[in-house]
């Protein structure tokens, strides 16, 4: 048994550092919240993303909670409108697990929510992280399962970060080529978590995937943005513009210059069948989409090229997150600089018959949780192999 002195102050250390109470760690990549106040009895507070001025739309806040009495029901506001305020929050206890909160109730100016902890520490965010080392991970983790795979630096980011990519292909004499990128937008993790699915799929043993690496060249860039990922950034509309407007002939964004180059080699060597962007989109879109080229950019054999993969789509795409049948157009009704959108300028440079496309997977749904992203990404590339096989 403890003497009574040191008893006392082991319960007067306790007691101060339960006053200290709760404390916000932003330290880490991908980390974002700035703390608009914390209450006193351990049990709430409030925070907005971290600002980045010309770092793109503050949306995106990822933190860890620190000094928590186990079993609190912790109360967070997070101040913001719109992208920044999900229905429900990401819970995780370890950062690796991530489970969606109890919906959130919105006032105006922010959403609160709240979550029993049973830890003294854990990790809220916008929505489950996926940073430059899961991108990393996955990628050698790919390449080590199929040798058909290596990993390649596609270049330096301008802030001199590495931006890793994998080429998968099971032939010298590819007939085929599908390029894929996702996280042109900092802030929409979820992309990645798609980009995550379709490159375990096309790594795998499914019969269709061995096929696909028998015709197919297939390139995948995870990050595009990665210094907006790393920093805990939004990216969208960022200074001086935003990565999927800047697919013109002179990029400023080194990513989208490195891309292009091997895009147009694709081009020339006469195999560049199809353009996969992963997105996340608006708060108010349910279901995933497609973003497609107008029309007026599409010749006879794009135009039917693009029926044949959405027809596929709609049969694969079941979900849980179902694919919205409908896809929307973006063309200049949508964006005067729709030219300089990514699968736009790669409709274009493929003389309107590649299939380009954007993929907006639904982040605001009860059903957007890191699994089912993962099944999006596997259904996509069952699409993109069942229509390559059928060229
Ligand atoms: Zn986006």
């Amino acid at each position: 048994m403890l003497p009574i002195a040191l008893f006392l102050s082991a319960v007067l250390a306790a007691d101060a550092a339960k006053e200290s109470g709760l404390k916000v760690v932003t330290d880490f990549p991908g980390g974002s919240a700035k703390v608009e106040s914390i209450d006193p009895s351990g049990k709430a507070l409030r925070i907005a993303p971290t600002p980045h001025p010309g770092k793109g739309w503050a949306c995106w806040w990822n933190f860890k909670l620190e000094g928590i009495t186990p079993g609190t029901e912790i109360s967070l506001t997070v101040s913001g409108s719109g992208f920044t305020i999900p229905d429900r929050a990401m819970f995780s206890l370890d950062g690796k697990t991530w489970v969606h909160t109890a919906p959130g109730v919105k006032t105006k100016g922010g959403v609160t929510y709240t979550h029993k902890v049973e830890g003294d520490a854990c990790r809220f965010a916008w929505g489950p992280p996926f940073g430059l080392d899961d991108a990393r991970e996955l990628l050698a983790s790919a390449a080590k399962s199929c040798p058909e795979a290596q990993v390649f630096e596609l270049c330096k980011s301008r802030e001199g970060k590495s931006v890793p990519a994998i080429r998968i292909c099971g032939t010298d004499k590819p007939t085929r080529g599908l390029w894929v990128n996702a996280r042109q937008h900092a802030w929409e993790a979820g992309g990645t978590w798609v980009c995550r699915g379709l490159i375990e799929w096309l790594v795998s043993d499914a019969p269709e995937a061995v096929a696909l690496r028998k015709t197919t060249e297939v390139f995948v860039v995870p990050i595009m943005d990665v210094d907006n990922v790393e920093r805990g950034a939004g990216g969208k509309n960022q200074t001086p513009q935003d990565h999927n407007r800047d697919w013109t002939a002179e990029p400023h964004w080194f990513e989208v210059r490195a891309a292009q180059a091997i895009i147009k080699t694709m081009v020339a060597a006469g195999r560049f069948d199809m353009f996969l962007d992963l997105h996340n989109p608006g708060p108010g879109d349910r279901s995933p989409f497609f973003f497609v080229a107008p029309a007026t950019i599409l010749s006879d054999a794009g135009k039917k090229n693009l029926e044949a993969f959405i027809k596929i789509a709609r049969q694969e795409i079941v979900g849980p997150l179902a694919l919205d049948p409908r896809p929307k157009e973006s063309g200049p009704n949508y964006d005067k600089n729709w030219k300089a959108i990514s699968k736009n300028w790669a409709t274009e440079i493929g003389g309107g018959t590649p299939v380009c496309v954007t993929l907006e997977t639904a982040w605001n749904n009860p059903k957007s949780t890191p699994d089912n992203y993962r099944r999006v990404g596997r259904e996509l590339a069952l699409t993109a192999a069942k229509y390559l096989a059928g060229k």
